[in-house]
């Protein structure tokens, strides 16, 4: 399919600006913007996925999708609902079967026409009553009057007339029984179903029958009246999604594969103990494409026959995290912003400024130079949360300003932890970016994958009793070993200190609870013990993140825009990062005139840059460029 261009009233194209944030698209706000009719035209990016969808769509297959939630999977398969022909659509009638009142039988007629098929059994148990009663009061008024005659017998007679009654009010209750229960009613159907069954349990997915506390005595509801639809049945002719397939427990995966194979699943009580679960219908169709969709994980560990089932007789996508930044894709940036404007119904649209905002936290959130972010759930929530902001202040529209607020307002957890301890650190511990320090090197990583904060390392080295070890604290045990173990191969070569007749204590000033990736951390801890080691101080307002080769390369690590923000709000005037990661750095606007980044490939330009004192220094860097300027070299050149 080709690209949706984006278009709209007052809206061009500044062929000369392409390149600005908004890929040359000139308008007043949001609002000027059109929005495609289909819903499979709205989905930004996914081209591939979007292609399968409207392929399986046509040839009636099943699709499974693997990516990061909040890229469009539910959105494309309530997108391919929409382009299924709606002609075929079927009402499903359950009625009592007279032979065994416990396997009700199952009717499909076309769509509307079950309506008029229940109608017409209720007007007709409505006769059938009206006669009933009749000729009921015919009879107790025969009886009462014959009473009357024989006066002694008036006792009697009411009594008679009291059973008769009650015998016709009973019986009348089978009326009910002759009316169909309307299972699936499609009479106002415009578009073939989409059914989400993620998370749900065997009776929502499958079907169920209802228990009935009164199960005889003639006061029971007859058991097709107890039938309800699944998921499966009511996607009948449409879509049947389920995320998260593998958390859909082994049976219900097994019925799920049945109901596919077969196009037709009875329904039964789903708990063991029920009067429903006696009750089994004729097959109900369900005649469904199943979209599964999950992360990676999600199809390991799903069942392998539907797994093979969908695979063997559909189309399996990749949903991509990200794309290429090209102006036809910012421009349809400005179209997604317009669509959760649209979509939400009371946000202000928004200014060309405030879609700038948007589409540099889209590059930002990529990670990757070059690339936006298509995690578009979590984007259009900040959409929502800046249009809240404009709508709470009665805004026509919604600004730049109320973007920026709206991101400090839906900052992760984590995000608020670090920026929590960074606030109440630089309380109390004014020195941490200032001065200078023997064996304290100030950290950067990362928590919970989108906030950075300073870890500050201590490094002190002590003459040992025995063989030399690493003592090091916490969860970075291994990685502060793994550092030491090649910054000691290097400091072999050049120092006459021997690290093997030493201990070296590493501390990390704790960070709390969660995830610190370590890696990243051990350019850090080598310049901790070199300074130590050597005795020569660290300067304080510099912070840095790096990965050590054995040969002394700085290698690339993840996260850096994050752990250099978090180095700017720490107070740092400097930061080092890996040469390799200089692309990946999209800070914000207000960072860049706070922090000096300096990328590097060798930790002798580490040692150069952290540590103070001309001559110690010089000397010591140079004996290290001396014996490592193999690596050096091979650093420079990649
Ligand atoms: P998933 O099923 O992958 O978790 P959803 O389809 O539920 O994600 O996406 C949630 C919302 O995010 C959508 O309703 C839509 O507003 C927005 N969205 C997600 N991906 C896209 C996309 N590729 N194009 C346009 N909007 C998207």
């Amino acid at each position: 399919g080709s690209e949706v261009a984006v278009e709209g009233e007052n809206v061009e194209i500044d062929e000369a600006n392409e390149d600005d944030l908004l890929g040359g698209l000139r308008f007043d706000d949001t609002s000027n913007i059109s929005i495609p009719d289909r819903l499979v035209d709205q989905v930004i990016g996914q081209k591939e996925a979007r292609d399968i969808v409207m392929r399986a769509a046509k040839q009636h297959r099943h699709v499974m999708m693997i990516g990061s939630p909040g890229t469009g999977k539910s959105m494309l398969a309530k997108a391919m609902s929409y382009l299924l022909p709606k002609e075929s659509l079927q009402d499903v009638l359950v009625y009592h079967n007279p032979d065994d009142s416990n396997e009700p039988k199952v009717r499909t007629v076309p769509a509307g026409k079950g309506d008029q098929i229940v109608e017409a059994h209720r007007e007709e148990s409505r006769k059938r009553n009206q006669m009933r009663s009749f000729l009921m009061w015919i009879i107790l008024a025969v009886i009462i009057g014959y009473s009357f005659l024989v006066v002694h017998q008036i006792l009697i007679g009411i009594l008679a007339a009291g059973i008769i009654y009650f015998a016709f009010r009973y019986s009348s209750r089978g009326g009910d029984a002759m009316v169909p229960k309307l299972l699936i009613n499609n009479a106002d159907r415009s578009v073939a179903p989409f059914e989400d069954a993620t998370g749900a349990h065997a009776g929502a997915l499958l079907g169920d029958v209802r228990h009935d506390p009164f199960q005889s005595g003639g006061m029971e509801t007859p058991s097709h009246d107890r039938v309800e639809a699944g998921a499966i049945h009511k996607a009948n002719k449409g879509v049947l999604f389920v995320d998260e397939i593998n958390t859909l427990d082994i049976r219900s995966q097994q019925h799920l594969m049945t109901a596919i194979q077969e196009g037709e699943f009875a329904i039964t009580g789903q708990s063991e103990r029920s009067s429903g679960a006696m009750v089994q219908t004729e097959p109900v169709p369900c005649d469904f494409i199943m979209v599964a969709a999950g992360n990676m994980d999600a199809m390991e560990n799903m069942h392998p026959a539907l797994r093979s089932r969908i695979k063997g007789y559909g189309y399996e996508v990749y949903m991509e995290d990200t794309i290429d930044d090209d102006p036809e894709m910012r421009r349809q940036y400005v179209r997604f912003i317009a669509q959760e404007v649209d979509k939400d119904g009371r946000l202000p649209h928004f200014s060309p400024d405030a879609v700038r905002e948007i589409i540099l936290e889209a590059k930002r959130r990529a990670g990757r130079k070059g690339q936006l972010t298509l995690e578009l759930r979590d984007l259009g929530g900040l959409v929502r949360v800046a249009g809240d902001i404009a709508r709470s202040r009665d805004a026509e529209r919604t600004t730049r300003q109320d973007v920026l607020d709206a991101k400090k307002r839906s900052r992760s957890i984590e995000q608020q932890v670090a920026d929590d301890y960074i606030e109440r650190r630089k309380d109390y511990e004014l020195r941490v970016s200032q001065g200078e320090a023997v064996g304290r090197v100030n950290g950067l990583a990362v928590m919970g994958g989108d906030s950075g904060i300073v870890l500050p390392v201590m490094a002190e080295v002590a003459p040992s009793q025995g063989p030399g070890e690493v003592i090091a604290t916490g969860q970075l045990k291994e990685m502060a070993q793994e550092a030491v173990e090649n910054v000691s191969a290097i400091i072999k070569k050049f120092s006459d200190e021997d690290l093997s007749q030493k201990d070296v204590h590493i501390q990390f000033v704790q960070v709390g609870e969660g995830g610190v990736d370590g890696d990243s951390a051990s350019i850090t801890v080598a310049t901790a013990v070199i300074s130590a080691l050597e005795n020569i101080p660290v300067a304080q307002d510099l912070a840095m993140t790096g990965s050590l080769s054995v040969r002394g390369d700085v290698l690339p690590v993840g996260g850096v825009t994050h752990k250099i923000e978090a180095a700017a709000k720490a107070g740092c005037k400097r930061v080092i990062i890996p040469k390799a990661n200089e692309q990946d750095v999209m800070i914000e606007d207000e960072y860049k005139d706070q922090i000096e980044i300096i990328p590097v490939s060798h930790i002798s330009e580490v040692l150069d840059v952290a540590l103070v004192g001309e001559v110690e220094k010089d000397s010591l860097v140079d004996r290290l460029k001396n014996i490592t300027s193999k690596a050096l070299d091979a650093g420079q050149q990649g």
